[in-house]
Formats: structure tokens, sequence, C-alpha cells
């Protein structure tokens, strides 16, 4: 089992009791991080929704821009018809010939059933475009609504995310404060793990096992843990291990640690 000497040859309990503290903040930061992260994804959410909705609402103003220029294209083009119409029906009167006749008549009512079409067609896109008229108008109001409705929903998520930041703040005071008093080698050691680890890195040996990575220990290894002449490293996962006396009694330093912070953030 490896193992590291401590120079200082102070208690490693007490080196570790200092750590143990640095980690349990560190759990709460780990936790409050990713509770941030969680607030940051609903509020992604939210603004995912109303840009869908934007992106709808400006489609369709699109859409109906190019409508109107269709339409507008359409009567146009049905205003010539009807002039060409005219044209023929005066022609019509002058005519004498009536082979000419026939042809002019024949060319009447192509051009009659040419305009019954057109007419059809710009009905067609009258009805269209007050459906989309419609669509738009939904679109609209529904943004608008979501935009109101989701304002109290981004605050509130604002409010949490500053709470947030102001805890982490206190966190972070209460850490640094620890630090300065820790073990700068054995905190060396502790950050490394941790980041590695983003959980617990100093665990107690619970029934001989690891309780980082639950894997059985050697009496032996137990024994130096016990002893804790030196620091001790599990060997399948590389957490440092403690003896925690609630194996025997109740006195774990975890515990206390932990009964310690409890009493003093109730007081
Ligand atoms: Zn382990």
């Amino acid at each position: 089992m490896p193992n590291f000497q401590n120079s200082s040859q102070g208690n490693i309990l007490e080196i570790l009791a200092t750590i143990l503290e640095i980690q349990e903040l560190d759990m709460q930061m780990i936790q409050l991080m990713r509770l941030k992260k969680e607030r940051q994804r609903e509020l992604e959410n939210i603004n995912a929704i109303k840009g869908d909705l934007t992106h709808q609402v400006k489609a369709k103003e699109d859409e109906i821009v190019e409508l109107k220029t269709i339409i507008k294209i359409s009567e146009e083009e049905l205003g010539e018809l009807q002039n060409h119409i005219k044209d023929l029906e005066n022609k019509q009167s002058s005519i004498k010939k009536v082979d000419e006749f026939n042809a002019l008549s024949h060319e009447m009512a192509a051009s009659d059933k040419q305009r019954t079409l057109k007419e059809q067609s710009l009905s067609d896109l009258y009805d269209k475009l007050t459906n989309e008229e419609d669509h738009l108008k939904n679109f609209r109001e529904s943004l608008e609504s979501t935009t109101e409705s989701s304002k109290v929903l981004e605050n509130e998520i604002f409010e949490r995310i500053s709470a947030i930041n102001k805890e982490g703040k206190v966190i972070k005071e209460q850490r640094d404060e620890l630090v300065k008093q820790a073990d700068p080698e054995v905190f060396r050691i502790y950050e490394r793990l941790l980041n590695n680890k983003k959980d617990r890195v100093i665990v107690p040996i619970e029934n001989r096992t690891c309780s980082g990575c639950h894997i059985q220990l050697t009496p032996q290894d137990e024994n130096l843990v016990r002893k804790a002449e030196r620091i001790t490293f599990c060997e399948h996962c590389s957490r440092i291990l403690y003896w925690a006396e609630t194996n025997e009694a109740d006195a774990q330093v975890g515990t206390r640690v932990r009964r310690r912070r409890t009493t003093k953030q109730t007081a």
C-alpha cells in the first residue's frame, strides 16, 4: 500500500480533520455548482422557447410579405386582362368580315376563361392571406404571453442564482480560512485527488472496506490506517483512508466535523 510519511510528524488524524472540514465544504460547493448549472439550464430553455416563437413570428411575417407581393402582381395581371377584354369588345363592334369576327370571338372567349381563372386564383390567395394573418396573430399573442409569464420565472431563477452565489462566497471564505490552517503537503494531495474524482477523497474504513470504492482491505492495511502514523492511500482507488472511531465508539472524525458545523450553523 503506498503511503506518505508526514514530515511534521503531527497527528495524522488532526491533519486530516482540517482537510475533512475542507472536504465537506467542497462537497457543498460541488452541489451548489450543480444546482447553479440546473438553474442556468432552465434559463436556456426559456430563452430557447422564446427564440423559437420569435423565429415563427418572423418567418410568418416574411411569408405574408411574399404573399402580398404575389397578390399585387396577380391583381395587375387581372387588370391587364380586363383591359385586353375591353379592347377586344371595342374592336368587335367595328369588324365587318365574318371570319375576323369569329376569330375575335374565339380570342374573347379564351381571354374570358383566363380572367375567370385569374379571379379564382386571386380569391384563393386572399383566403390564404387571411389565414396566414390569423396565424401570425396567434404566434404574436403566444410570444407575448410567453414573454410575460416567463418574466416571473426568470426573476425567480435569477434570485436563486444570486442566492447560490452568496452561499458559495460564504463557503469559499470558510474554506480559505481552513486552507491556511491545513497541512500544505497533505492539502495538495487532497486537491489533486479531488480534481480527479469530484467526490470525497478522504474516506473512513467501514467493515474493513474502503468506503470510497467499497473494495475489501487486508487486516495489515487496516492496521496501518488505524495506527495513523502516516497518510495511507487505498491501493484500489487512491483515496486517503482514515480510521473512524465509530467502528468501536461514537467519535468518528467525519461525524465530529459535521456535528461541529451543524452546531455552528444553527447557533
Ligand atoms: Zn478505495
